[in-house]
C-alpha cells in the first residue's frame, strides 16, 4: 500500500497504527507487524514536513546505514510499572540510554501523574502529554535525554 512520508513519520512515532503489512512511502519501504517497524530507505529525500514531524526518522534515513534496524515497540505505562527491567530491555541502545527505575517512577508519579496535561490511557496506554509547550505528545519517560517541556522534571 502506498503512503506519504508524513504517514511514515506518524507510523514511526506510533501516532498512526495501521493494519500489519508492507507500506511504500517515497523515502522508504516499511514492514509493520503491529508492534515493530522495519524500514528500507529508497534513497529518495524525505518530505520536509515528515522530517519536521519526526527528526529521528530524518536522521536515521540520512545516516550511513541504509537498512534501519527494527524500531522497538514503545511499552505501555502499566508494563513499565509492573516490570521496568523487562519492559525497557529491548529499548537499551548505544544512542539513547535508559534511566534507572527510580528516576522513571519519579518522573511518572511526581511529575506527569500530578500534571493536568497527562493522559495516561491515551495512545493505547502509552500516555500522552498535552502540554502547550511542545507539539510532540509522546513523552518517553524512560529515556535519559528526555525532558519535560514544562520544566516539571529534568533529564
Ligand atoms: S508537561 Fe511534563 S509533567 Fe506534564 S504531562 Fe507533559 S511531560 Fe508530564
Amino acid at each position: 500500500m502506498s503512503i506519504t512520508d508524513v504517514r511514515l513519520a506518524q507510523l514511526h512515532l506510533r501516532l498512526w497504527s495501521p493494519e500489519p503489512g508492507e507500506y511504500h512511502a517515497p523515502a522508504a519501504v516499511v514492514t509493520w507487524n503491529g508492534h515493530l517497524l522495519t524500514c528500507q530507505p529508497t534513497g529518495a529525500p524525505l518530505d520536509p514536513a515528515a522530517a519536521v514531524l519526526c527528526p529521528a526518522l530524518a536522521r536515521a534515513l540520512a545516516g550511513p546505514t541504509r537498512t534501519l534496524p527494527p524500531t522497538p515497540a514503545e511499552p505501555m505505562i502499566t508494563a513499565l510499572v509492573a516490570d521496568y527491567a523487562g519492559a525497557t530491555a529491548p529499548l537499551q541502545s548505544e544512542a539513547r540510554s535508559v534511566v534507572p527505575e527510580e528516576r522513571f517512577l519519579a518522573r511518572l508519579n511526581d511529575g506527569c501523574r500530578r500534571c493536568g496535561s497527562w493522559k495516561e490511557a491515551d495512545r493505547d496506554g502509552r500516555g500522552r502529554c498535552d502540554t502547550v509547550f511542545c507539539a510532540c505528545t509522546r513523552r518517553l519517560l524512560w529515556l535519559a535525554d528526555e525532558v519535560c517541556p514544562a520544566g516539571k522534571w529534568a533529564a
